[in-house]
């Protein structure tokens, strides 16, 4: 037995298993060509970036043959940080934008596939196995440094000019003797476990990055810690173990991770496996007085994957509006097939922008107007409920209390060759039909600029004696134009248009009093069917509140 094999096992006395062993308990996928194994890899902090929601779609979208496999790991090697219902968030968040790993975790204390356990916390004997044999190999050191130690370090180097951290002649612990080692660890004092690195700053390394391209940058030289006192490994070590074991493919994740590249790439060559391709996404930007800025979890609430959900955006929109961030070219690709799944879609990597895309909350909101005017009434009315159960009670409450009410106001105008394209999130819905509910009117009654008091006042009041709740569009239209003449306007628009002198105004001008003082709204769709919903008391109600209010 050598020094560094007497050293492992003083280190880790109780690990008996060998990277070996792992290799047949994990062994390689039987993928066919073309699969990918892709993974989200979330730390529970209940905190979900809307960033966090796009890579894992881009893990989805490249895991697209049937027997690719995308799996959740939980990254919880940061105790600090967990939230202790942040898993349960987690799945229910990606459920709720309809993606389902294949693979990892499904629930606080469960989970499914041959590759687990997909929780790091789980992991702590795996990486001890790894640790233990880089030790043997004499690829890693245990450092009994102090924090203080490691902070007078830092501050001596920044006197002395030298680049700051644990490397080379600075790395105090790396050169201990057996008998220096065996001495401290009998006496107990803590220590990390350090990669005694190999890197040269004057060699560099080269990764063939998915997104990004070729990335260049020099050898890690800094003995990193890869597991810290409790035992408990650094991401770099964690993700290096995990993502070889449980047979990934592809490392999506954002590019803050370029910089600690070269060390990933070193830990993979250590433990003599082969890399992962890497994929690194640029952060969603956003445009804030003419400058390009990160998504900021402090400064918008939009960078939240919760606000969309507060805020009742439909799930499909926000991915669909995602998928255009991802590949330009979605937005073309959907138009050519409005029916199909979105997964269909012919996602690259390469047409992913590398300065980072640009977040654009009208376009995500014309998506999703888009969608939700394609539902039917009644998918709109359970979207609205299911929201407004949790989050506005009065909604809740006047839709529930009608049924059928509710779901005739959604229909007005739906299931047409253009339907219009009003709502854009269920939180929205409340001012959509807002002027149906008495409890939600509170009319200002703003005319047109042409129209007097006066003539409104005459206009309802004939409009009222003429006015019957059984008449189809065609008769009800009629109507409308027979108030005209008597009252000084026109049925003919061009006629108005024309020799507008001769008229106090037009038709529209005439049926946009009647929709004041129904809706207080200029812009309502189908009249006539607001009308038949809201009924004739109802319409006599207001009509009798507008002409009091215009003589008031
Ligand atoms: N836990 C890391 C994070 O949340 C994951 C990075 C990765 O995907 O490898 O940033």
């Amino acid at each position: 037995m050598n020094d560094f094999e007497k050293l492992a096992d003083l280190l880790f006395p109780d690990i008996d298993k060998t990277p070996a062993d792992y290799e047949d308990i994990y062994p390689l996928r039987n993928l066919s060509e073309g699969a990918k194994v892709t993974r989200f890899a979330p730390s529970p902090t209940g905190y979900m970036h809307i960033g966090n929601l796009f890579s894992c779609l881009i893990d989805r979208l490249a895991a697209a043959t049937e027997d690719s496999v995308f799996f959740l790991r939980i990254e919880d090697t940061d105790k600090k940080r967990e939230v202790h219902d942040a898993i349960d968030k987690i799945l229910s968040g990606l459920a709720a934008f309809g993606i389902s790993p294949t693979e990892g975790a499904t629930g606080k204390d469960s989970e499914k596939g041959a590759y687990g356990p997909y929780k790091q916390s789980l992991r702590k004997d795996i990486y001890q196995c790894f640790a233990k044999d880089l030790v043997k190999k004499g690829f890693a050191y245990p450092c009994f440094c102090t924090e203080e130690e490691i902070s007078a370090l830092r501050e001596a180097q920044e006197k002395s000019g030298d680049n700051p951290g644990y490397y080379g002649k600075f790395a105090a612990c790396r050169n201990l003797t057996l008998s220096e080692q065996e001495e401290k660890i009998k006496a107990g004092l803590p220590y990390t476990v350090r990669l005694r690195s190999d890197g040269d700053e004057s060699r560099r390394i080269v990764v063939e990055d998915l997104i990004k391209g070729k990335i260049e940058m020099p050898e890690n030289i800094q003995d990193i810690v890869l597991l810290k006192t409790d035992g408990i490994p650094t991401y770099h070590f964690a993700h290096a173990v995990d993502d070889h074991l449980m047979r990934t493919t592809h490392v999506v994740r954002g590019d803050e991770w370029i910089s600690s590249l070269p060390v990933h790439i070193q830990l993979f060559k250590l433990l003599g496996y082969k890399a992962p391709k890497f994929a690194h996404i640029s952060p969603i930007m956003k445009l804030d007085n003419g400058n390009k800025r990160k998504l900021s979890k402090r400064k918008d609430p939009e960078a939240s994957v919760s606000f969309y959900a507060e805020q009742g955006y439909p799930a499909d929109g926000v991915v669909e509006y995602l998928m255009t961030l991802a590949n330009s070219n979605f937005e073309d690709w959907r138009k050519a097939n409005p029916t199909l799944d979105k997964y269909a879609f012919p996602f690259s990597f390469k047409k992913m922008s590398t300065s980072g895309a640009l977040f654009d909350i009208l376009k995500l909101n014309d998506i999703c107007k888009n969608i939700i005017s394609l539902m039917s009434a009644d998918t709109v009315y359970e979207n609205t409920v299911n929201w407004a159960k949790d989050n506005d009670e009065e909604l809740y409450n006047l839709f529930t209390k009608d049924e059928a009410f509710a779901k005739g106001i959604l229909a007005i105008d739906r299931d047409v060759p253009k339907p219009r394209k009003d709502i854009v999130n269920w939180s929205g819905v409340k001012e959509y039909v807002s002027y149906f509910y008495n409890e939600l009117f509170a009319p200002a009654y703003a005319l047109p600029e042409n129209i007097n008091k006066e003539d409104a006042v005459k206009i309802i009041e004939a409009y009222k004696t003429s006015y019957d709740v059984n008449d189809e569009k065609d008769v009800w239209f009629n109507k409308i134009k027979e108030l005209c003449e008597p009252l000084g306007f026109t049925p003919n628009v061009k006629e108005y248009k024309k020799t507008p002198e001769l008229f106090k105004g037009h038709v529209g001008d005439v049926s946009t009093v009647i929709r004041v003082a129904l809706t207080d709204r200029t812009n309502t769709p189908d009249l006539c069917s607001i009308m038949k919903l809201l009924g004739t008391q109802e319409i006599m109600k207001r009509f009798d509140s507008f002409t009091a209010a215009m003589k008031g």
